[in-house]
């Protein structure tokens, strides 16, 4: 059983390795300049936030790694107790493209390895040094990949001991059996990391990753910001439910708290990402209290089946994970 009071709590992975339940998210839209990330980061590793999410794709791989150097170097924390998810972008999933994908994480970072890789959606868009390649018509350049081949050059990057574990992120449960049932399999994914939140909870591909021992890590747990560049701003902000208002009242915690504790306690490990100092304390301090059973059916049932993250713009790419059920 979980003791879900720890805040260094950690779940058990498929492959014998470990997430921190909580980790600091770091995709940061609008993008300050200069970027917040690595204040952001030497903060949370303070407050003893020991996972971090991050991708290369993000431009900031590099603020990320000096925070963990710097944390390391004073004696703060030892490399083995942090956790940092990086993510392979799409434009990378041919299989010859994925350990140099990988490598340049690494030489960001200026770390010799990293705890878990996770391709970052199933959608691969055309090769090359462009992460959004454009044809004259300003639309994505998509590009067939195979997701079992893409997966075996990420066995072969953990057996060459550059990551820990392996995983995904935006895959619908069609992808995941596809990996799942892939002929000569080595290493199972770890967690498929997606939206979720009490208005997007993922009951039933929760239910399907729980079965395949599968941790689902959830992005956006906070509702994401409200950038209608990408956001869908028609479901309304998670941070004024009226529930989360009364519960937050109750235990005397924010909107933000409650939310996180939520799925905490479904088993979901939870990367609220922010740049200022009070919410990335606040969205730590989730451990000393706890959610009824009724309370956690009443915030279930808050549940809108409708994405604050939709991708529409790539809908039509063969493999958008969200045109199936889930
Ligand atoms: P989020 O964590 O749900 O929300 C972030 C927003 O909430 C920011 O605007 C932040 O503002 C604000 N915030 C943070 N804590 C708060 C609090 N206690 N009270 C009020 N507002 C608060 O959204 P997200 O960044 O979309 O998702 C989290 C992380 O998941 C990302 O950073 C990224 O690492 C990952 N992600 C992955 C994918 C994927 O496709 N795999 C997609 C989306 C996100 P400030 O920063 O200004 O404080």
């Amino acid at each position: 059983m979980m003791n879900l009071s720890t805040a260094n709590l950690q779940i058990s992975l498929n492959d014998g390795n470990s997430i921190p339940i909580i980790g600091l998210g770091t995709y940061s839209d609008p993008r300050p300049v200069p970027t917040k990330t690595y204040e952001a980061v030497k903060t949370a590793i303070e407050e003893g936030y020991r996972h971090i999410d991050g991708a290369y794709v993000y431009h900031n791989e590099h603020e990320v790694g000096e925070a963990i150097r710097e944390k390391i170097a004073e004696g703060k924390v030892k490399r083995e107790e942090i956790f940092y998810c990086g993510k392979l972008w799409s434009t990378y999933h041919d299989p010859e493209m994925v350990r140099p994908a990988l490598e340049r994480t690494l030489k960001a970072l200026k770390l010799d390895y990293i705890d878990l890789y996770i391709i970052e959606m199933p959608m691969a868009f055309k090769p090359g040094e462009e992460f959004y390649p454009k044809d004259e018509n300003d639309r994505i350049i998509y590009h067939k990949s195979n997701l079992c081949a893409t997966w075996e050059a990420l066995e072969a990057c953990k057996d060459a001991g550059l990551v820990k574990s392996l995983g995904v992120s935006n895959f619908n449960r069609r992808q995941l059996e596809l990996i799942l049932n892939k002929p000569g399999l080595k290493y199972k994914p770890v967690t498929n990391q997606v939206e979720c939140h009490p208005y997007f909870t993922q009951t039933k591909l929760l239910k399907f990753c729980q079965q395949h021992d599968i941790v689902i890590v959830a992005y956006s747990p906070l509702g994401t910001c409200r950038n209608p560049s990408w956001v869908n701003v028609s479901s309304p902000p998670l941070l004024k439910d009226e529930l989360l208002t009364l519960l937050g009242k109750k235990y005397n915690k924010t909107q933000a708290q409650i939310g996180l504790r939520f799925n905490i306690q479904r088993g979901i490990v939870v990367i609220p990402k922010s740049i200022t100092p009070e919410r990335i304390k606040e969205n730590f301090q989730v451990f000393d209290f706890s959610l009824t059973e009724e309370e956690m059916k009443d915030i279930e049932a808050l549940n809108k089946n409708v994405r604050f993250v939709e991708l529409l713009m790539w809908s039509d790419h063969p493999e958008y994970p969200f045109h199936d059920e889930y």
